[in-house]
């Protein structure tokens, strides 16, 4: 069997570490390399927690794929790094699976074109939670027959961007069947800015941060007499990572751009 030859950026961020792991648990897939800005020309066996990691630390992604010929890259960084390693990936013919949020309407209409030209794959999913997935849809149903929407996303307090891409992606969906309403009174008014949150299409987005917090949403519905609240709780890391696994698997057969990993799934 030929093992998919896979590099994970960012393998000591929180994500990273876990798909470091998946990685190599999977019998299916090559751990052949990672990218980190601080610890170039390392083994990561040499960094504490890793061990049993016998790969070459590059922060050159253009030198790292030169020499390891990678088929996928798992981007968990920031988004300005993502950005630059998604395109770096698509540019040497390595598919990316990105997990890293933050991004650009522009940045994603430029990956597009970018999978187009060069005919690869490419997955982007702000939440790799199976579970987040099945709640942005259950939303989306639900909205069909609840005009009126508030989206509330809770993070630990170290996420950089805000909303968070799940809530973003939520709002996006939801927009597709719901009619535009501007929420609230007509002429209710801030009295501290940022009260009502982020508005999207008339409904409001609210982030809330806060140590002790992994990835959790709350989209609340409400009709005449009635509520309904749809959650979702993310308590560890390893809750995306069945999600990162199938975006691998998925990428390899795909030649065109993919965002949302409820667009892989069945
Ligand atoms: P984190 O713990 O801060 O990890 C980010 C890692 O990226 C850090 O180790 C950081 O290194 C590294 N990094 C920064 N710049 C880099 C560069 N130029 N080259 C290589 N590595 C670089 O963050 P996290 O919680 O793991 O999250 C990572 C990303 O995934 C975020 O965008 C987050 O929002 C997203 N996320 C996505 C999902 C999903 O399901 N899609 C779920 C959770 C989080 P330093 O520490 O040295 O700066």
């Amino acid at each position: 069997m030929n093992k998919v030859k896979v590099v994970v950026a960012g393998p000591r961020g929180r994500m990273g570490q876990e798909a470091v792991k998946m990685v190599e648990i999977a019998e299916e897939y090559e751990l052949v390399a990672v990218i980190d800005h601080k610890h170039d020309g390392k083994m990561l066996s040499d960094l504490d927690g890793f061990a049993n990691f016998a790969v070459p630390i590059f922060s050159d992604i253009a030198q790292c794929f030169q020499s390891t010929k990678p088929d996928v890259l798992i981007d968990l960084t920031t988004p300005e790094t993502g950005m630059y390693h998604t395109t770096t990936a698509l540019t040497y013919g390595v598919r990316p699976v990105v997990g890293t949020t933050g991004f650009t309407k522009e940045n994603l209409h430029e990956l597009e074109e970018l999978c187009k030209e060069k005919e690869l794959g490419c997955i982007i999913a702000p939440n790799f939670a199976v579970g987040a997935v099945l709640m942005m849809k259950f939303s989306q149903m639900a909205a069909k027959y609840f005009q009126d929407v508030e989206i509330l996303e809770l993070h630990h307090d170290q996420k950089l961007d805000a909303p968070s891409g799940t809530a973003v992606k939520t709002a996006e969906m939801i927009a597709e069947v719901r009619q535009t309403k501007e929420q609230g009174h007509p002429q209710e008014k801030e009295t501290m800015t940022g009260a009502r949150g982020a508005n999207y299409d008339g409904m409001h987005i609210h982030s809330v941060r806060l140590p002790g917090l992994i990835a959790h949403q709350q989209v609340m519905f409400g009709s005449d007499g009635q509520t309904l609240t749809i959650r979702h709780d993310s308590f560890n890391r390893a809750s995306f990572m069945s999600g990162v696994k199938l975006a691998v698997d998925t990428v390899m057969k795909l030649d065109t751009f993919v965002y949302g990993l409820e667009n892989i799934m069945e």
